[in-house]
């Protein structure tokens, strides 16, 4: 490509603004929720991010964009501080490849000369078109441990019209979520981060667990506690309707305090918040 590359560290902002300012890079590749830090530093220091050298950020580790390809409320974020072009991935060490999005933002394109890709149903076989199903990959591009139809455990959908960039290959949308969190929830299949990107639009809504068990019926039931403060009035029934709206089907809605919730989210041992609690019988 003739790019030139610079290798920075990660987590410091003050040390990559200096990067920027000294080498004025046109292109950063970043963790999106990185980029918010970044835009956050930014205005606290009067860095004048807006005008500075990077023109698009090519995106990786989270996507920014929904199933129908809007962003999403990171997405959403970045963009409403920073018009910088924002290009989504999806990529694994594993794979030795990228699903890449161009200009048109439309799922990131196969390269078909380095993986094969399949998606895969419950029984392994291959889901109709246009249905979220395993992705499954073997790589073509990789020496020492090449993967033979590797299943990632995301749900992803394939789109495989003609682009408008002009590229015919497969397009591969954002994850739907991971195999083993797919709910079955008064008929329709959902995954958790279709909940997530609910919860994270509402402004009263500070934190959140979702927790999923089995109901005497033997399906699954949804319960979503969410630490709120200063909520609008009536903002439980509005936030039930949201859902029916979103997901065509409300989940139970337990309040608590941001505190509280804090504290499920972080149990002894864990570094990382847990937001999904899988309490179904297996
Ligand atoms: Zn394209």
């Amino acid at each position: 490509m003739g790019a030139g590359v610079i290798r920075v560290g990660n987590g410091m902002p003050e040390f990559q603004w200096d990067t920027i300012k000294r080498l004025n890079p046109s292109i950063a590749i970043a963790v999106p929720s990185f980029v918010l830090k970044l835009i956050e530093f930014a205005e606290q220091n009067n860095i004048d991010y807006k005008n500075c050298s990077i023109k698009k950020i090519v995106c990786i580790g989270e996507s920014l964009r929904n199933e129908d390809f809007s962003l999403n409320t990171l997405g959403k974020r970045i963009k409403e501080k920073w018009d910088v072009e924002l290009y989504s991935t999806y990529a694994s060490t594993e794979m030795g490849a990228a699903f890449t999005e161009c200009k048109a933002g439309k799922g990131g394109h196969h390269h078909p000369e380095l993986l094969v890709v399949e998606l895969l149903d419950e029984a392994n076989k291959l889901v109709k078109d246009g249905e979220p199903g395993e992705l499954t990959v073997t790589t073509l591009g990789v020496e020492g441990m090449p993967l033979l139809r590797f299943k990632t455990g995301d749900i992803c959908i394939a789109h495989t019209e003609p682009c408008s960039c002009g590229r015919t290959t497969m397009r591969l949308s954002p994850i739907l979520g991971r195999k083993q969190q797919m709910i079955k929830f008064k008929g329709t299949s959902l995954y958790p981060p279709s909940l997530y990107d609910i919860l994270n639009h509402i402004s009263y809504i500070k934190n959140y667990i979702v927790e999923v068990h089995t109901n005497d019926i033997d399906t699954d039931e949804i319960s979503i506690t969410i630490g709120v403060i200063d909520p609008p009035q009536n903002f439980e029934k509005e936030l039930k309707d949201h859902f029916r709206a979103k997901l065509r089907v409300a989940p139970n809605i337990k309040i608590d305090t941001p505190e509280n919730i804090t504290k499920i989210q972080f149990p002894e041992m864990s570094r990382k918040p847990i937001t999904f609690f899988d309490r179904r019988k297996k």
